[in-house]
Order: structure tokens, then C-alpha cells, then sequence
């Protein structure tokens, strides 16, 4: 005897039962068939669906019973032909006429007692099991079909009964005698009680059927054919990249469907696994998929985890006080109280301190659990001896299964860590000391990151995703997104990095696409794309929750830097070519960096100084070893480089400047180069990177600039540029007399900073600059008489692009 299984997609349309169908067809050329059947696939739900209506005066119901008749209409109608399928569509009518009187009932009633849903319920799988007999007798299979109600014999819990395994087994064994047939279809999921009343095994229990006729029958084997190729290594649904399990043995296919793998029905596994029959997970959609064995000892492989799952719609429960300490007694009375009210405890933790015991139990058992619990320690708790029970709503538990887990040291370290780098709190964690299952209860807003998180860490070591949302494709934006889209391959070869695009926003439209951008198609997509704030744009990034989470700021918006914290606090990275955060109040600067190390999110922002130049990072390495910077001088602005190597005074001074912009390598507002800030903001970065608590007042700033260049709008500023050609003459020509160059010079020592033009002489280290470039010299404890020196080009957008670059995979690898 074989025991094959169809869910319901594997039979949801006449299409499917065809399929189903042929692979029965195939296995009785060895033997004997038991088919068990689920309902066709979604007719459960509305059979539900109309119950509740009806019960709910609403006349909805007899509309989606027309439509549920017209399903099986149909399929009776593709699959048989002549008198079988006139017959069969009377006797379909005749079954929707009881089903309808039954709702009419309900609706007449006002009411829906879990008996009669069970009796509505068990109309999905009569329906479908007698179509798939009559089908498979049409196909020339010699098929019968056996009523579940006389073969399993249940209590009368309605809606999850628990069965008689004694009598099931004694009622079974008719249907072993009767070896007439090839076939035996069964309606999976319903029974009866001692009583001859329909009661039903719990939603998907049809897995549950199979089984048991499996081991009533000694079957050889048992299949459970569905919609995926076997168990996998996490809900599809969830990860993409789950894959199926080859051989997993019973004792961990238990605990990876009890803890949410929906494909198996959790008590399935128990009665094969009694009698070693082994369980085939297949898929009736590609049949010759290898699928997964179930059975006692799959040969060891290297995979110690072998799977993770989780389950939703938890609620802890925290028995907390003083008086519970060292008395015993207290947790029988606990479990005792919610077994009373038959709430299921799904996870149990307690610290040593015996302090607190933690229960976890369905959402939907709170209030009950809630009531039974205050009303047993109600003495205790009036005595202020334990505190009122806590519901601790919301949670789910995400577990991660294997049994080779416990000859490996470090699982939960790694799982720890995968968790915590991504900001996702563990509320408790459970671990049974047979280590098959390591469980943590975590948000449930946060599943979905979780199994992704673990289920890279632990299945595709080989790399690891990265999510990007990039604010401002502007210049340098958009050399990134080229540099990003070029370097994907190379990443993941080397670094193992899948780098994905989730978000590009600009200052009118926003992007996104949770799959990853087309890096080549982005700028038509993107102006097509609806405008949002940056607050909005915030709240997707935290919204999405994606796990490698990196905000990326390519802008100067002085508000951008509204962003950092809130993300930071949600572990999402930061990486800045925006120099706004670093260099506004300290305060500012010291929380973003406090907020970095709390959340362990990387705050990286290279580029503020000296474009792709490793400035930030040498001075980084410097202290981090212990070294001490007592001085820096430095060139630090590109454009400044550029107007007084270019500047000879056979072009306009404003000439020079233009160009300087127009060839990108001012900030937007060139202004902010030339008055000398944007060079006093980099050296109030570096000296606060070098330890120092500085503000940008502190910053003596010495301008060249006459004043009323500064006044009015960026053609204004052009224009009295223009006007003053005499006054930049004059300092071209005062420092060429000498043999000196005129260089923009930043510097720190002892706690003090300044910036300001300069005559430096040939041979100083400041002298040879070419173009835009930027220089810094580092004097520290170590580099004492020689500076370390940091040297090239200081600006443009394709050297800034790849400094953000860098950051980000800094950021990723963290
Ligand atoms: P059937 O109707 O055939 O009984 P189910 O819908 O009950 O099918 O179960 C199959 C579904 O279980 C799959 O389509 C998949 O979405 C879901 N599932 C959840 N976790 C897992 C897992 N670990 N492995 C395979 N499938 C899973
Ligand atoms: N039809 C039932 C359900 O949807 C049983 C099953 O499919 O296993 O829950
Ligand atoms: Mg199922």
C-alpha cells in the first residue's frame, strides 16, 4: 500500500486533478493506492467565508455558494464525460442544496457553532474526493471511493479534534481487506465521533489524514504531493532564495512544520515516524523534482541548520514578583491554569533567577490566558507578591532547526549577530537542550528580515545582499549609479556583496522598486516617478525594514541630515558625501556617532574631506592604533587649487572660476568655496575626527574674498568677482615677484584650527599641487619630522562617486 496526498492547489482545477491524477496512475503499476484528497484549492475559506456571513445576516453567502458551485460545475464538466458527468452534476447540485439549507440555517440562526462549521467544512473535501473517484474511474483506473468519516474516529473537539488511534486503526484495516481496488479515494481532513458526527483535524489537516491511514495501513510509503519541490530551507514566500531540503529526518521536519513550515501539518509527522514509514514531500507541478525524503537518519551532511520557520501572532506572557522566588510550585500552577482553559504554550523561557517565567501563546488566546492566569494568583497578587500578568503582544518566533546543532559551538552566537547587526531586538529566546531547535521571539514586523538575515547567514554564506537608497542622482549620484551598476559583478565575485538598489530619490521623485532597480533604466523611470518629502522618503526606508539597510546622501540639502539619526537608530547605515551633519553644531556630530555605535550602523562620510582621498580613514587608522595627531596642513579645496593654479592674470579671476564650476568641481554654490567655509568645515571634520570638540565658530577664517562679493545671488557674486579682477591681480602678481604659489590653507594645532590664502615657497609640501588637487599632512606622535602625507585629486565627480563607493562597501562588510 501507498498513501499519496493532494493538496489543494494539486487539485484546485480539473486541469490540476489531470496531473494529480497521472502521477497515481503511475504509482499503482507497484502496488495499491490510498489517494487522500484535499478540497479544491480555496474552497475551504469560502465555505468558512459563507458560514460567517450567514451568521452575520449578511444574504452574501449565496452568492459565493453559486460561485463555489460553479468551480466544481466546471471541473465536473472538463473531467468527465456522457451519464458520468450528468450524474455527477445531480449529484454536485444535490450536495450545494444541503450545503445552501445549512447556511440558510446558520443565516435563520444568527449563529455558527464550531459543529455545524465542521459539518459546512467537511462538504470542501466530500465534494472534491467524490469528483477525483469518479475522474480517476473515467480514466480507466479501477478507483473507489472511502468515506474518512468511517475510517478515522476522532473526540468531538469540533474544529481541531484529536483522534482515537486505537479504533482509526481498527477501522482502517477493512480497507486493507478490500483489495478489489487500485485505488481508494479519501477525503482528507474529516472524521467523525463516537457519535457518527462530522468533525474536522485542523486547517490543513489533510496531511494529518494521509498519514494516519499510512500507518494504519503499514504503508510503504507515504507522499504529499503539492506546490513546491519538498520542505524548504524557509517559506518560499519569504525568501527567495529558499531551496528545497533533500533528506531531513522526522524529528526536525516536526519541529520545522510545529514552528510554521506550512507545507506539513505539524502532528503528520508523528504516526510515520512510529513506524519508520518514510514521507515524500513532492510536487504534483514538477513531478521529477527530487522533493524531500523524510525519514529516521539521513545520511549527515555538512548543513547544520537545516531549515528556518516562524510563526506569527504570538503574545509572551511574563509571570513576574518576588514571591516567586525559590518557592515551588509556581510554574505547575501557571501551566496548570492555562491548560485549564486548553491555551496551548508554544515557548517557555525562565532566567535563573527564578525571578520571572515567560510563556508564549497565540494572539488569539491572550485575553483567556490573561484571565485564567490573574484568577489562579489572585491571593498572590493582591498580596503584591506577583505582579498582574503582562501581555506582551505582536511577536512572532523565528526558530532556527537542525540537529547538528548541537555539536556546533557558535550557532547562536552567529544568529545573535546576524540579528543584532540588522536592529532586530530578541525579546527571549528558547533553546531545548537537545538543540534541535534554537527559537527567538522577535517583532513581527521584523519576520520577514529576520528568516532573510538568518537565512544568508546560514545558507548562503557565499554572499550577502545589501540594500541601497540613494537620496540625490544629481552629479555625483549619478556617477555612483554608473559606477554601481558596472561593479555588481565584481562585487559579488569578490567581495561577495549582491548590492542592490532600492530607492533613488531626488528633490521631485522618488523610486523604488523592493526587487532592485534596472541600473541602466533608472533616469526615465525615475522622472516618471512621484515626488516625496524627505520625511516620506525616511519612513520607506524604516517602512521596508529590509535587512543591509544603507541610506546613501549624495546631496548638499542642508536638511538631508534630518535623515541620519532616526535611520541610524533603526541600524540602517548612513553614508554621507553631504558634509552638513558632520560639520554642523557637535552635538549634532557626537549623537550621530553615539547612535553609529549603539545601533551598529556604520555613519561613513570619507568624502566630506578631500573627495575619494583616503583622509578620513588614514586619520581613522592613525588614532585607532594610538596615535596622536598634534598637527595638520592641508590644501582641502579642489576648486580653490584649481582657480589659483589656473589663474595667471591673462583670464578674468571670474573666468577661472566659472570654469572651475562648470567642470564640477565647486559645490553647487561656488561661494561657499571661495569665502573659505567649505574648507573651514573640512578642517573642523578632521580636527573632530582627530578627537578634538570643535565648533565651526572656533574656526578662525581668514578670507580673500572683498566683501561685497558675498552679496546678493551667485551672478551677482560672478559680476563683483568680475569687478574686483584688480584686487586678485594684485595677489597673483605679489606672490609670483617672490617665486611663491598661492595656496588655500587649512590648519590645526594644539586645539585650534584656522584657514586662509597662503604664499608657499618652492620646495615646502604644500608647493607642488597640480589642478584640483588636495594634500593633508598628518603630524603626529609617529610622524614626527616627516608628515604622513595624503596627496591627489581632491575633487570631481567620478573620484567622489567612488570615495561613497568605498564607504558603502565599508559599510556593507561591516
Ligand atoms: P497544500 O495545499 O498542498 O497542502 P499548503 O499551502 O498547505 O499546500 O503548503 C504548501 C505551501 O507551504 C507552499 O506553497 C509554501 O508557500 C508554504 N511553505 C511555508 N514554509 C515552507 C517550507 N519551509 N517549505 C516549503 N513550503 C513552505
Ligand atoms: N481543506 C482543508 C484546509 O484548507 C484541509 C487541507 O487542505 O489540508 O484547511
Ligand atoms: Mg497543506
Amino acid at each position: 500500500m501507498q498513501v499519496l496526498k493532494f493538496g489543494g492547489t494539486s487539485v484546485a482545477s480539473a486541469e490540476n486533478i489531470r496531473k494529480s491524477l497521472a502521477i497515481v496512475a503511475q504509482a499503482v503499476a507497484q502496488g495499491p493506492v490510498v489517494m487522500v484528497v484535499s478540497a479544491l484549492g480555496g474552497t475551504t475559506d469560502a465555505l468558512i467565508g459563507a458560514g460567517r456571513a450567514a451568521a452575520a445576516a449578511d444574504a452574501g453567502y449565496r452568492d459565493a455558494l453559486a460561485q463555489l458551485h460553479e468551480r466544481h460545475r466546471t471541473a465536473a464538466q472538463e473531467l468527465l464525460a456522457g451519464a458520468a458527468q450528468h450524474e455527477k452534476l445531480a449529484a454536485i447540485a444535490a450536495q450545494f442544496g444541503e450545503i445552501q439549507t445549512l447556511c440558510d440555517g446558520i443565516f435563520a440562526l444568527g449563529e455558527l457553532s464550531p459543529r455545524t462549521l465542521d459539518r459546512l467544512m467537511s462538504y470542501g473535501e466530500l465534494l472534491s474526493s467524490r469528483l477525483i473517484a469518479a475522474a480517476a474511474k473515467a480514466q480507466g483506473l479501477a478507483a473507489g471511493w472511502a468515506d474518512a468519516r468511517q475510517l478515522i474516529r476522532t473526540n468531538s473537539r469540533f474544529g481541531a479534534a484529536e483522534v482515537d488511534l486505537a479504533t482509526t486503526t481498527r477501522q482502517v484495516a477493512d480497507l486493507k481487506d478490500s483489495t478489489a481496488r487500485q485505488v481508494w479515494v479519501v477525503p482528507g481532513f474529516i472524521a467523525a465521533d463516537a457519535h457518527g458526527t462530522t468533525t474536522t483535524l485542523g486547517r490543513g489537516g489533510s496531511d494529518y489524514t494521509a498519514a494516519l491511514l499510512a500507518a494504519a495501513l503499514d504503508a510503504e510509503k507515504l507522499e504529499i504531493w503539492t506546490d513546491v519541490s519538498g520542505m524548504m530551507t524557509a517559506d518560499p514566500r519569504l525568501v527567495r532564495s529558499a531551496r528545497p531540503i533533500p533528506r531531513i529526518s522526522y524529528q526536525e521536519a516536526m519541529e520545522l512544520s510545529h514552528f510554521g513550515a506550512k507545507v506539513l501539518y505539524p502532528p503528520t509527522i508523528q504516526p510515520v515516524m512510529q513506524r519508520g514509514i518514510p514521507l515524500w514531500i513532492k510536487n504534483t507541478f514538477a513531478s521529477t523534482d527530487a522533493g524531500t525524503l523524510v525519514e529516521v537518519a539521513p545520511p549527515r551532511t555538512a548543513a547544520v541548520v537545516q531549515g528556518i520557520s516562524s510563526i506569527g501572532s504570538l503574545t509572551l506572557l511574563n509571570l513576574e514578583g518576588s514571591g516567586m522566588v525559590g518557592i515551588p510550585g509556581f510554574s505547575m500552577r501557571l501551566f496548570a491554569a492555562l491548560a485549564r482553559e486548553r491555551i496551548n504554550v508554544v515557548l517557555i523561557t525562565q532566567s535563573s533567577s527564578e525571578h520571572s517565567i515567560c510563556v508564549g501563546v497565540a494572539a488569539h488566546d491572550t485575553d483567556p490566558a490573561q484571565v485564567a492566569v490573574d484568577e489562579e494568583f489572585a491571593t498572590e497578587i493582591a498580596a503584591g507578591r506577583i505582579e498582574p500578568l503582562r501581555p506582551e503582544p505582536d511577536l512572532a518566533i523565528v526558530a532556527l532547526v537542525g540537529e547538528n546543532m548541537k555539536d556546533h559551538p557558535g550557532i547562536s552566537g552567529k544568529l545573535f549577530g546576524a540579528l543584532g547587526q540588522n536592529g532586530v531586538n530578541i525579546r527571549a529566546i528558547a533553546q531545548g537542550a537537545s538543540e534541535k531547535n534554537i527559537s527567538t521571539v522577535i517583532r513581527a514586523a521584523d519576520v520577514r528580515k529576520a528568516i532573510n538575515v538568518l537565512h544568508e547567514a546560514f545558507f548562503e554564506a557565499t554572499y550577502k545582499l545589501v540594500n541601497l537608497f540613494i537620496l540625490g542622482p544629481g552629479n555625483v549620484g549619478g556617477k555612483l549609479l554608473g559606477q554601481l551598476a558596472q561593479q555588481q559583478a565584481h562585487l559579488l565575485e569578490n567581495l561577495g556583496l549582491r548590492v542592490r538598489v532600492v530607492a533613488i530619490a531626488s528633490s521631485r521623485h522618488c523610486l523604488v522598486d523592493e526587487q532592485g532597480l534596472d541600473l541602466t533604466a533608472w533616469p526615465e523611470a525615475l522622472a516618471a516617478a512621484p515626488a516625496q518629502s524627505l520625511e516620506e522618503f525616511t519612513q520607506l526606508i524604516i517602512g521596508h525594514n529590509l535587512r543591509n539597510s544603507i541610506f546613501v546622501d549624495v546631496t548638499a540639502n542642508p536638511d538631508a541630515a534630518r535623515c541620519y539619526a532616526p535611520l541610524l537608530a533603526k541600524s540602517v547605515a548612513v553614508v554621507a558625501c553631504n558634509k552638513v551633519a558632520a560639520s554642523s553644531d557637535y552635538a549634532s556630530y557626537a549623537r550621530l556617532k553615539s547612535l553609529s555605535k549603539e545601533f551598529n550602523a556604520s555613519f561613513l562620510f570619507e568624502t566630506n574631506v578631500g573627495a575619494g582621498l583616503p583622509v578620513i580613514g588614514t586619520l581613522n587608522d592613525l588614532t585607532r592604533s594610538g596615535d596622536v595627531v598634534r598637527r595638520m596642513e592641508a590644501v582641502l579645496s579642489g576648486t580653490l587649487n584649481f582657480v589659483f593654479n589656473n589663474y595667471d592674470g591673462t583670464r578674468l579671476f571670474a573666468d577661472v572660476v566659472r570654469q572651475a564650476q562648470a567642470e564640477g568641481y565647486t559645490e553647487p554654490d561656488p561661494r561657499l568655496d571661495l569665502s573659505g567655509s567649505d574648507v573651514a568645515r573640512k578642517i573642523l571634520i578632521l580636527a573632530r575626527e582627530a578627537g578634538e570638540v570643535m565648533e565651526m565658530s572656533d574656526i578662525e577664517i581668514d578670507t580673500f574674498l572683498p566683501p561685497a562679493c558675498l552679496e546678493g545671488d551667485v551672478e551677482a557674486f560672478y559680476t563683483q568677482l568680475a569687478a574686483h579682477e584688480s584686487h586678485f591681480r594684485a595677489l597673483y602678481e605679489a606672490a609670483a615677484v617672490t617665486g611663491t604659489r598661492l595656496k588655500f590653507v587649512a590648519r590645526y594645532a594644539d586645539g585650534a584650527a584656522a584657514v586662509g590664502l597662503q604664499t608657499i615657497p618652492p620646495g615646502h609640501d604644500l608647493y607642488d599641487l597640480r589642478g584640483k588637487d588636495n594634500v593633508v599632512l598628518f603630524f603626529t606622535d609617529r610622524y614626527v619630522e616627516q608628515p604622513l602625507v595624503v596627496k591627489g585629486a581632491g575633487a570631481g565627480a567620478e573620484v567622489t562617486a567612488s570615495g561613497v563607493f568605498a564607504d558603502i562597501v565599508r559599510a556593507a562588510r561591516l
